[in-house]
This record gives structure tokens, C-alpha cells and sequence, in this order.
């Protein structure tokens, strides 16, 4: 499944986040949010589709998409260096397919800020981004030397290497990131992946307001919203406080209560995983039927045997075809057998690109 680490400074609001996203279990309250260990839990990926299509298959079970969050706390000033719980943190990160940083964008005089400076996310983002950036020059310095010396060898994959590490080490060096520099051929884009950069990885920015910016944001996430769009990065206003309020209410009228009181449409949670899923160009494809009804994750752009393959390697290597119907489809024909009457079935081949919201049946030699 999807994993996201959740960084930022200490008192930005991370555990609330976390703890307002460990509460959206009552959404789904047979796929609970499960807490594997105290800073990592698993919620379910909220899609109505599957709903209302369960409403008419009358599937055994839902089974809904799972994202992993991992909130990882000790990131400080020298945590690079050690400081704070260091080194421990940052292979928590590694292993995370994206990041959502958090970022302090609340007044509030009882919650300190470090060195009890006034509240600057502009600031925070830097600080979280140079850690960040001084460990994966870590990563580069450990292995330039000798890969220099191999390719200096007349060695054609140390040569790649080399090719790499220096494009990687340029930016670093200069306050920028990883991400920020794109390689043209496939042979460096697999060893830029293999290295696992920190500041390589996807991020969103989550600017954490207060509940009377909750819709509109603020001053401090209008200067996040401007970083973010020169990098090009995704950013989300989310009032972490309140969300965790309001995931406390019993039912979910009151919750969606609350919500539009406040001038939302959908909860932070909600928002924060769909942004998750496009900011990693993720899809979801479905199966429908008897036992269960159920959505499963793709790399957008992927074909229908490769697809096949996120259920069970057999599938994609003994593809024959794929029966599709559209969501909407199924829903306005009420059924499999009259989408089918209807000639709205589609029969595809190894070169259908699946598209998001597809309910798949995929047929297949063993
Ligand atoms: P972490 O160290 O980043 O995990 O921060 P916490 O989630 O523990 O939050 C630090 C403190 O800030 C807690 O007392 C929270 O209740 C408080 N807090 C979090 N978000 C907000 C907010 O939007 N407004 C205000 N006033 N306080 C907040």
C-alpha cells in the first residue's frame, strides 16, 4: 500500500494531523485505521464509488484502497547531524513513497516555537528542507569518490552513476532539491530512484491554520502557496485542531455538520489522501462481484495486463483480455448483464490504457 511520512518541526502540529487521521476510522468502521506501531497507522482511501456499487452488486465486502502514514517526529535543527532522535527518523523516511510536510501556520503564544522566534513557516520549510538536503548529500558523498574511480575506468554504469550523483550534488549543494532535477535517460532515471533521496520524493505542504482560516488560509499559507507553486509542488490548507474535532463527533451528519459551518466541502482527511493519490499520478481500477467489491491502486498510464498484474502476477502473464465497464455505466444500467445488453461492455486488449474509476474483469490462461 501507499506510504506517506508526515515531517515538520516540533509543535507545527503533526501528532494532531495524525491523531485527526487515525480518527477517520469511524468513516469506514469495518476497514479500521489500525495502528501498527504508536507512529504508524493505515487508513482506508475514501471512494464512494465503491459504495454504490456494492449498492447494487451486494458484494460480501467492501475493500477499500489502504495508505499508510507514518508520522515521523525528531526532526530538528542538526537532526542530520544527530541531533534530536537524529538518524532514526530519517530511514523512517526512506522508506515512504511521499512526504507531507507540515507546516506551523497558526498564531498561538502557549505553543512555542523553537528558540521562542514568532511564527514563520517560510522559515520552518527551510530548516526542514537543509536537514533533508544535507542528508542526501550524505548519501552522494558516500558513494561519488568510487564510482568516480570506476567510471574513470571506462565502466558504462559507474559512468551513469557518476552522471547522477554530480547532476544530484549541484542542487543540494547550491540549498535546493533533489526533485528539482529531471534526468532524460532511463538508465539514470533507475539509479536516481535506487538511491532513495529524502528531498527526491514527492511532498505535499500541508499548512496548518487555525479554524478561522480553515477555508480562505492566511498570511503565512499565502507565502506557502507561492513557494509551492515555483516548485511546483502541491500544497493543502488544512486546520489540523479542528479536524480533530470533528473527528471526534459520533455520527456523520454531525461531522459533515461541522464541516460545512466551516465552509468545507469534504473533511481534511479526505482532501489530504485524494491529493496524495495525484500527486503520486495514482489510480484506482475496480473489481466487482460477488465476494467483494474492491479498489485497487495503479501508476496512471499503465495497460491492462500490467493492471492485471497488481492483483496477481498470473494474471498479467496469462492475459488474454479485459472485460471494462465504465463507472458510470454500471451505475446508469444498473447491472453487469445490462451494461452488457446494452453493448456498453468493453472488450480490450494488452494495449488498453485503464482508466481511473474502470471496473475490471480481467480474463486470463493459467
Ligand atoms: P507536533 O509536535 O508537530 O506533533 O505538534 P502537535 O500536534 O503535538 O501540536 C503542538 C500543539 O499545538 C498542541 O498543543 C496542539 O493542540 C496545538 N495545535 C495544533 N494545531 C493547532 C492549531 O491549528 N491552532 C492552535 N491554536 N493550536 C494548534
Amino acid at each position: 500500500s501507499l506510504k506517506c511520512g508526515i515531517v515538520g518541526l516540533p509543535n507545527v502540529g503533526k501528532s494532531t494531523l495524525f491523531n485527526c487521521l487515525s480518527s477517520a476510522k469511524a468513516q469506514a468502521a469495518n476497514f479500521p485505521f489500525c495502528t501498527i506501531e504508536p507512529n504508524v497507522g493505515v487508513i482506508t482511501v475514501p471512494d464512494e464509488r465503491l459504495t454504490r456499487l456494492a449498492e447494487i452488486v451486494h458484494p460480501g465486502r467492501i475493500v477499500p484502497a489502504t495508505c499508510e502514514i507514518v508520522d515521523i517526529a525528531g526532526l530538528v535543527k542538526g537532526a542530520s547531524k544527530g541531533e534530536g532522535l537524529g538518524n532514526k527518523f530519517l530511514g523512517n523516511i526512506r522508506e515512504t513513497d511521499a512526504i507531507i510536510h507540515v507546516l506551523r501556520c497558526f498564531d498561538d503564544d502557549n505553543i512555542v516555537r523553537e528558540g521562542g522566534a514568532s511564527v514563520n513557516p517560510v522559515e520552518d520549510k527551510e530548516i526542514i528542507d537543509t536537514e533533508l538536503q544535507l542528508k542526501d548529500l550524505e548519501t552522494i558523498d558516500s558513494q561519488l569518490a568510487k564510482q568516480q574511480k570506476t567510471a574513470a575506468a571506462g565502466n558504462k554504469d559507474a559512468k551513469v552513476a557518476v552522471s547522477v550523483l554530480e547532476a544530484y550534488r549541484e542542487v543540494l549543494i547550491q540549498g535546493k532539491n533533489a526533485r528539482t532535477v529531471e534526468f532524460d535517460s532511463k538508465d539514470e532515471q533507475k539509479f536516481a530512484h535506487d538511491l532513495f533521496l529524502l528531498t527526491a520524493k514527492p511532498v505535499l505542504y500541508v499548512c496548518n491554520v487555525d479554524e478561522s482560516s480553515a477555508k480562505e488560509g492566511n498570511e503565512y499559507s499565502r507565502k506557502i502557496e507561492e513557494i509551492a507553486k515555483a516548485e511546483n509542488a502541491e500544497m493543502l490548507i488544512i486546520a489540523a485542531k479542528t479536524e480533530e474535532d470533528i473527528a471526534s463527533l459520533e455520527t456523520y451528519e454531525d461531522k459533515q455538520m461541522f464541516l460545512e459551518e466551516l465552509g468545507l466541502e469534504e473533511s481534511g482527511v479526505n482532501r489530504l489522501i485524494k491529493k496524495a493519490y495525484s500527486l503520486l499520478n495514482l489510480e484506482t481500477f475496480i473489481t466487482a462481484g460477488e465476494m467483494e467489491v474492491k479498489a485497487w491502486t495503479y501508476h496512471k498510464g499503465w495497460k491492462a495486463p500490467q493492471c492485471a498484474g497488481v492483483i496477481h502476477t498470473d494474471f498479467e502473464k496469462g492475459f488474454i483480455r479485459a472485460e471494462v465497464i465504465k463507472y458510470n455505466d454500471y451505475i446508469q444500467y444498473g447491472s453487469e448483464a445490462a451494461v452488457r445488453e446494452a453493448g456498453k461492455m468493453g472488450i480490450e486488449g494488452k494495449e488498453y490504457v485503464v482508466q481511473d474509476g474502470d471496473i475490471m474483469h480481467f480474463r486470463f490462461n493459467v
